[in-house]
């Protein structure tokens, strides 16, 4: 029998990934998995289908989404867990960050054009407009076009931070974001820290109400892992992981390369069960 692993950090086409919400069961259940959460940009839009499909398969599915916030300027992502599917707060804050990524995207799509690279909406699969767009689907579009040769290049000379046709993320703390998730009945995760560059950044977030931190993540050696699980054990916070799988557009961070344990597994679908029959 495989040992337990729930990889608790994928994405679908219903924000970012490759993979539609049944093929990455599928996966889930031809890796070997034991538990899935899939945590699509700030939208759940994929758990209809994905419940379905994980029913056929009995694989425990957790319901997740990683949501977009600001702190110091700089964009965050916190991950929810166990959070009822039909919470209407939960509904209520992806629908304002879906708008807000496609908002954002109409910015992105005018620097573009003003820089003699327009793109229009036959550049994108329908489905990226659908849900939550984001500047990877762009940066597809780039190269599709011709613009650009690679995804790292569409964003290391124009959409990355402090290039030229980048838009900062604008929407919530993550102090309201941390009360939007608990407000939902869900537990906030401050996702993969070691994207946080900036030392000051990461001390505050590491003061906020935060009911864990992603100590276990796609490659991360093991001398990395250990600086979150330590500052996680020593908060007594949940200590989460995942592969953040997004399908071709990052190859290098396959389904199940992370994942946690029955255990900490278990803590989650317990909060998520006993939240289940209770109306906000
Ligand atoms: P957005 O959600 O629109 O702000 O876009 C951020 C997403 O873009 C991240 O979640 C990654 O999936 C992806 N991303 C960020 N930087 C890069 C990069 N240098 N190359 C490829 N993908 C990236
Ligand atoms: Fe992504
Ligand atoms: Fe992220
Ligand atoms: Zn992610």
């Amino acid at each position: 029998m495989n040992p337990f692993r729930a990889d608790l950090h994928c994405h679908t086409t219903c924000s970012d990934g490759t993979l539609n919400p049944t093929q990455l069961i599928q996966l889930a259940v031809e890796k070997g998995l034991s538990g899935l959460s899939i945590t699509d940009h700030d939208t759940v839009a994929a758990y209809p289908e994905a419940i379905l499909t994980a029913h056929v398969h009995s694989l425990p599915l957790l319901t997740g989404v990683e949501l977009s916030a600001v702190c110091q300027k700089k964009s965050v992502h916190l991950l929810a867990y166990a959070f009822p599917l039909h919470s209407s707060v939960m509904q209520a804050c992806c629908k304002e960050q879906c708008l807000r990524r496609r908002l954002r995207a109409e910015q992105v799509l005018h620097k573009l054009s003003t820089h003699g690279m327009p793109l229009t909406q036959a550049d994108f699969p329908p489905s990226a407009w659908r849900h939550a767009i984001g500047r990877p689907h762009i940066a597809q579009a780039m190269m599709k076009r011709g613009y650009v040769s690679s995804l790292s290049q569409a964003f290391h000379s124009y959409l990355g931070h402090r290039k030229p046709c980048h838009v900062p993320w604008e929407g919530q703390s993550v102090e309201e974001m941390i009360d939007i998730i608990h407000a939902a009945k869900g537990l906030a995760i401050l996702a993969h820290p070691h994207l946080i560059k900036e030392e000051t950044l990461l001390k505050r977030l590491l003061r906020l109400p935060f009911d864990g931190i992603e100590g276990y993540y796609g490659t991360f050696p093991l001398h990395i892992q250990e600086r979150w699980v330590s500052i996680g054990r020593q908060k007594g916070w949940l200590i989460t992981g995942g592969s953040d799988f997004h399908g071709e557009t990052k190859p290098l961070l396959s389904l199940g390369s992370s994942w946690v344990s029955e255990e900490t597994f278990q803590r989650l679908w317990h909060h998520a069960q006993s939240h289940e029959e209770t109306h906000e």
